[in-house]
């Protein structure tokens, strides 16, 4: 007895409610099922509204904005908190729960209320966690919304994927941590289920706190020795074949089980688990997904302007997804590019057929999560008339599919291989314009059931006696203005106009007066009315029952309807590649195997920087690459601070991606070996919230590059060693140059402002220096975006430095510093002779003299707008064997000028 006290209690204490609490059979009630959900905040139904009380009450309030009240008012410490919200508008307020990371909980009536404050039968219905969501209307992001479950087994990371609102169900496995977490961040999940096995306890906390990091709910799971989770595999052959790895299979059972445990059951349009190996696809990791701006965030806004914003012109949700996902894996098979490439250019060469398919698109609505809905039992008759309206499209997309003339756009034709029986019975079933909920009746036509036609017919004629009922009763009392009408409260009701009011009979039995009338009830009405109400809830029921029927008949063709979805997606990224392609004239590249080493593309054009430039009406210069195994392994680019470096080196990685996920690239010819892996480190950024310096992140990023990349890869090296002194920057860099050629051979971009390391042609075979240039006129700096052959010393940083606004009197003195440092033969040397200092301090004098107001000629006096540079500049590209002697004289009677202003 003193055991079972001590339980309640302990129960009570851990629900948040005060032990000195009057625990009500309500609260006894609430407390026994919140002990089912301990983790989620619990939304327990009680009429019409959702109530929350203790711990959950204190921690949802401020999220919901919500007024935490108590039950009994007296007695402040030992009351009950409690917060609640109307059930009508659930969906907002659990969408920011989820949105705040919580687990929601709903617990609902399983019958009507009682009278006398008796209690009613309740039970938690379903569990909405991030990655359970199925509801649209802002719960559920428009990108895929997955739900992962690794499962750590000593150095095996086994990952299992889950979309629960389309029933995609993917698998792989990786053996090291750098793979786990490049796999995570394009997957993106909205929700982790953790398993540890065979790992110590230390190792498991460092763990979970990196994948913490990822911004995700992550629910840690115990898991026993038994491998099997289900008592009956046999059970699972749907989802599961025996070859499957087992720590996969594992991983796939733990996400089932969470899934079981959260909705109550597993859905039946969950597909097939799908393996996958993460080497068949080219790897670009999160970092460098960063840096070449492709394009994952959840928020739209985050991805203006990247790549998978700018190609993204799909016209469904599901080719959407799809595009997404071939954009973040684009595959290393040739048989697979190259099938994409023939479609794609098949639609090129199709106007007609890439028009009218793309127009039907446009009336598609997205087939996955509709299937989903119905096999979860979300569905409403207005979605039920959205997946008849799909489904009606499906013959008109084969037919233009059969009608082209190209073999390759016949052929996906028959991925669509559908019966129109479903769409035939759903066109038999529902009427024109289904309604939003169930409630609404009028859900069906006529004739496709009877027992449903008979209960219409008994209701219409209910309501047809009603409004005899008001006919006879005018006539009776000459009242012409008498009306029957209803509300809620004491249902049907005649209502008589105050001036009538006399002319009222015996029989009628008042009920309520308002301001203008008065309000009556009579035995014939009485009758009807529970006549009324009977034939209602009958029509409601079957009305109800056939709906569920419906959804069943879908459900069960889950597989088969998840397929066409598939086909629309696949068929929705194929037009939107073939579409951009044409619109924006990409070519078809010519794709080799990775052994080939080569990377040759004519007139390459950065595939976002092109499009936003032809926004404002301007030119994107065009520029060639060439990356080979012989001269060409690792491209050295120097020249001026924004003269386009950044942008080759993007562009390059951009086109290698979309070559490789088999859309066709921006550029005049393209000869494109898979490559396996894209590394990107480019600029300089810090993550002092992680604890690393600017130079700290920069090397880290390089240190990955060298430890992960292949020969089959392709490196952009950015900067590299800019973010310490001079001297150890210049010498990393130097060296990992080196150690990329001799050791590594991997394809290899290399921009840098030392210019220095240009002297490295001479020693390294396959390093071959190129450089942008700009020209300098009327002292104005101008851009040429042109990569060339040979190297370039200059880095005009003052001249960018002007642009961006940096006061003149700053420029003065630096410009007069860069002449001293290059007057000075060897720059090195002379950095560390004494000299340097003396001129430091001249500098210095001159920078507080300028800011003490001292000196009012130093404008006059600068260097930087006296033309000194330019005049230099001019000397050394004059062409004396071309000139007159008057021209030279007159040449520098110019110059003279110019030094005297
Ligand atoms: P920095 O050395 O200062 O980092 P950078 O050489 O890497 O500069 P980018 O950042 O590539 O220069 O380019 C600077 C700007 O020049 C771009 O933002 C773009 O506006 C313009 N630009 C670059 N390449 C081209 C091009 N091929 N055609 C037209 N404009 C270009």
């Amino acid at each position: 007895m003193k055991n079972k006290q001590h339980i309640a209690t302990k129960l009570q204490y851990n629900s948040g409610l005060p032990l000195k609490a009057k625990i009500t059979p309500i609260l006894k009630q609430w407390i026994k099922l919140k002990q089912k959900v301990k983790d989620a905040i619990l939304l327990f139904r009680m009429g019409d509204f959702y109530e929350l009380f203790g711990t959950d009450a204190i921690k949802a309030a401020p999220i919901l904005n919500l007024v935490i009240t108590s039950r009994d008012k007296y007695k402040n410490n030992n009351s009950v908190k409690m917060a609640g919200f109307p059930w009508h508008s659930a969906k907002n307020y659990i969408f920011r729960l989820i949105n705040a990371g919580f687990k929601v909980a709903i617990c609902e009536q399983l019958e009507p209320s009682k009278e006398k404050n008796e209690i009613v039968k309740r039970d938690i219905t379903r569990i909405i966690t991030p990655g359970t969501i199925l509801e649209e209307d802002g719960l559920l992001p428009k990108i895929n919304n997955y739900l992962v479950s690794i499962l750590i087994n000593k150095n095996l990371y086994a990952i299992s994927i889950l979309e629960i609102s389309t029933g995609e169900f993917l698998g792989t496995t990786c053996t090291n941590q750098d793979n786990l977490f490049n796999e995570l961040t394009k997957i993106a999940p909205s929700e982790i289920v953790l398993t540890f096995k065979n790992i110590d306890i230390n190792r498991q906390k460092i763990l979970t706190v990196k994948l913490k990091k990822l911004d995700v709910l992550i629910q840690i799971r115990k898991i026993s020795n038994n491998i099997n989770l289900f008592n009956n595999f046999k059970q699972l052959d749907c989802w599961f074949n025996e070859h499957e790895n087992k720590q996969s299979l594992l991983a796939a059972q733990i996400l089932l089980k969470y899934i079981k445990e959260t909705q109550g059951y597993i859905p039946k349009h969950i597909q097939p688990l799908k393996p996958y190996s993460i080497n068949e696809q080219l790897i670009v990791d999160a970092i460098s997904r960063n840096h070449l701006n492709i394009g994952n965030s959840k928020k739209i806004s985050t991805n203006k302007g990247t790549l998978i914003n700018i190609i993204d012109k799909s016209k469904t949700a599901m080719g959407g997804r799809y595009l997404r996902k071939i954009i973040l894996a684009p595959s290393t098979s040739i048989k697979i590019i190259k099938k994409r490439y023939n479609i794609v250019n098949a639609f090129i060469n199709d106007f007609n057929a890439r028009k009218d398919i793309r127009n039907i698109l446009t009336k598609i609505y997205d087939l996955e999560r509709l299937v989903a809905q119905c096999a979860m039992s979300r569905s409403s008759p207005k979605h039920l008339g959205y997946l008849r309206e799909t489904l009606g499209k499906i013959p008109d997309i084969t037919y233009k599919l059969k009608s082209s003339k190209l073999k390759e756009i016949n052929n996906i034709s028959n991925e669509f291989n559908f019966t129109n029986k479903l769409f035939i019975k759903l066109n038999k079933s529902l009427n024109a314009n289904p309604p939003l909920s169930l409630k609404d009746g009028n859900i069906f036509c006529k004739g496709f059931d009877k027992h449903l036609d008979k209960l219409k017919d008994n209701y219409n004629k209910s309501i047809a006696t009603l409004s005899n009922i008001e006919k006879q009763e005018c006539k009776k009392t000459g009242i012409n203005n008498l009306k029957i009408k209803y509300n809620k409260i004491f249902g049907y009701y005649i209502e008589v106009t105050k001036s009538h009011i006399n002319k009222v009979p015996n029989y009628y039995i008042r009920k309520q007066t308002t301001i203008n009338s008065e309000r009556f009830i009579i035995e014939k009405l009485n009758i009807i009315e529970t006549k009324l109400i009977n034939d209602y809830k009958k029509l409601q029921n079957r009305e109800k029952e056939l709906f569920i029927y419906l959804c069943n008949t879908i459900a069960n063709q889950s597989k088969e309807l998840v397929n066409i979805a598939s086909a629309i997606a696949k068929l929705d990224t194929l037009l939107t590649f073939a579409e951009i392609s044409y619109e924006n004239n990409y070519i078809c590249p010519k794709i080799l195997p990775k052994e080939k080493n080569i990377i040759n593309i004519k007139n390459a054009r950065h595939p976002m920087m092109e499009i936003l430039f032809a926004e404002y009406g301007n030119a994107f210069i065009p520029n060639d690459i060439l990356i080979n195994n012989e001269k060409n392994q690792i491209i050295l680019i120097t020249g001026p601070n924004m003269g386009g470096k950044s942008t080759i080196m993007h562009q390059v990685a951009l086109l290698q991606l979309l070559a490789q996920a088999g859309c066709f690239i921006p550029a005049s010819e393209a000869t494109i070996s898979i490559c396996d892996r894209i590394f990107s480190r480019i600029g300089a950024s810090d993550d002092l919230n992680k604890g690393r310096s600017t130079f700290m992140v920069e090397m880290s990023e390089t240190a990955n590059i060298l430890q992960h990349a292949t020969k089959y890869s392709l490196i952009l090296l950015d900067e590299i060693g800019r973010g310490t002194s001079t001297f150890e920057g210049l010498s990393i860099a130097w060296a990992v140059a080196i150690y990329i050629h001799d050791i590594m051979n991997s394809r290899t971009i290399f921009a840098t402002h030392y210019y220095e390391l240009a002297i490295l042609s001479s020693k390294m075979s396959r390093l071959k220096n190129m450089h942008v240039s700009a020209l300098i006129k009327n002292n104005n700096i101008n851009f040429l975006y042109r990569l060339m052959p040979g190297s370039e010393s200059n880095s005009y940083g003052i001249y960018v430095a002007k642009i961006a606004g940096i006061p003149n009197k700053v420029l003065n003195i630096a410009t007069r510093f860069l002449l001293d440092l290059k007057n000075n033969k060897n720059k090195l040397k002379y950095l560390i002779n004494k000299k340097i200092s003396n001129t430091i301090n001249s500098q210095i004098n001159a920078l507080s003299l300028i800011n003490n107001n001292k000196i009012d000629h130093n404008e006059k006096d600068a260097i930087y707008n006296s033309q000194e540079t330019i005049i230099l500049e001019e000397i050394k590209k004059i062409d004396i064997n071309n000139k007159t002697p008057l021209e030279c004289l007159n040449q520098i009677i110019n110059w003279k000028q110019k030094l005297n202003k």
